[in-house]
């Protein structure tokens, strides 16, 4: 097995490099170095200058957008070595990735996207949705190390992986926003959320908002800081370029983002992005409980 190296050890970077330093030689950078110190004494994995990263076989990358995964690389880019292979975990932007794939290519690394799906808590237990783009044999290579993944699929060509990850999350946004809408009527009309939700998730109109978010962040009053709200905007900004580049009909979605743009101006870009629903409930003066 291949020494690896994951870049960018975030909410989701480091619990996912933390299976991969269970299963292989595992090293590892971070911008904020003491995360990959941390790393280091939690996990046995080797926390390395940037350059060191390029030792290694098989580079994962968990980074906000493509644009810092990029600048990484452009780092890098001396050191790599032929056949290296790319996994970029982040869900960005998938022209930009071409591009990269491209500028990578020239040195002779395999790029392929590979955005995950599941959240920090399915990071943590390594249940994660791995979403591929790349060549196949290419897709076969990184496959055994993909220890964070209940389910790997391969979507298509580099660019398809984020292309499938900013719909999926334009559908998040869709069923967090549309839930929270319902509820607070509900509320008002003297309904209590809690039964709703008993009622929907028993029923047709159920999501994971319905189902995992909203019973366990709002009705609770945690909101947990997981998934921040401009990592969400970003996605929504994605899922309209791949709608817009096909010039597919957008009505719902362009609405969608525009209504999460105006949460992350009202509540700012690091809250986490179910607590968008703070601002139905300020709005109708009724709480989700
Ligand atoms: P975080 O903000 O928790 O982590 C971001 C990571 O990127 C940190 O390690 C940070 O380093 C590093 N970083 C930021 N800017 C730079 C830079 N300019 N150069 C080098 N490193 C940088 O984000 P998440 O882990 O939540 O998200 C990462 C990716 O995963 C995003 O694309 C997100 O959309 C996606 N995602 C997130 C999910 C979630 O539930 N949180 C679920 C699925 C996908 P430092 O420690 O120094 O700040």
């Amino acid at each position: 097995m291949d020494k690896v190296a994951f870049i960018g050890l975030g909410a989701m970077g480091y619990p996912m490099a933390a299976h991969l330093a269970r299963r292989f030689p595992t090293l590892v950078w971070n911008r904020t170095f003491r995360k990959a110190l941390k790393h280091q004494e939690a996990f046995g994995s080797r926390a390395v200058p940037l350059e060191e990263v390029a030792e290694a076989g098989v580079i994962f990358t968990c980074l906000p957008t493509t644009k810092e995964v990029a600048q990484v690389a452009e780092r890098l880019l001396p050191h790599l070595r032929p056949g290296t292979h790319w996994v970029d975990a982040t869900s960005g932007d998938p022209e930009e990735s071409r591009r990269l794939a491209q500028r990578l290519r020239e040195k002779g690394v395999v790029y392929l996207d590979a955005p995950v799906s599941g959240g920090t808590a399915g990071a943590e237990k390594g249940t994660l949705t791995v979403m591929l783009g790349g060549p196949e044999e290419a897709v076969e290579r990184v496959r055994p190390y993909l220890a964070y993944a209940k389910k790997v699929v391969h979507v298509g060509p580099v660019g398809a992986g984020h292309a499938v990850k900013a719909i999926n999350n334009a559908l998040l946004a869709v069923n967090l926003w549309a839930a929270g809408e319902g509820l607070v009527a509900l509320v008002a009309q003297g309904v209590s959320a809690k039964k709703a939700l008993e009622v929907i998730n028993a029923s047709s109109g159920r999501s994971n908002a319905t189902e995992n978010l909203i019973p366990e962040r709002v009705l609770t009053r945690a909101f947990p800081k997981t998934f921040a709200l401009g990592l969400l905007v970003k996605d929504l900004g994605i899922a309209m370029r791949v709608l817009e580049g096909e010039k597919a009909p957008s009505p719902l979605l362009r609405l969608t983002r525009e209504v999460y743009e105006m949460a992350k101006r009202e509540l700012g870009p690091e809250a986490d992005h179910v607590e968008a629903l703070k601002l139905l409930e300020r709005w109708a003066n009724a709480e989700i409980r």
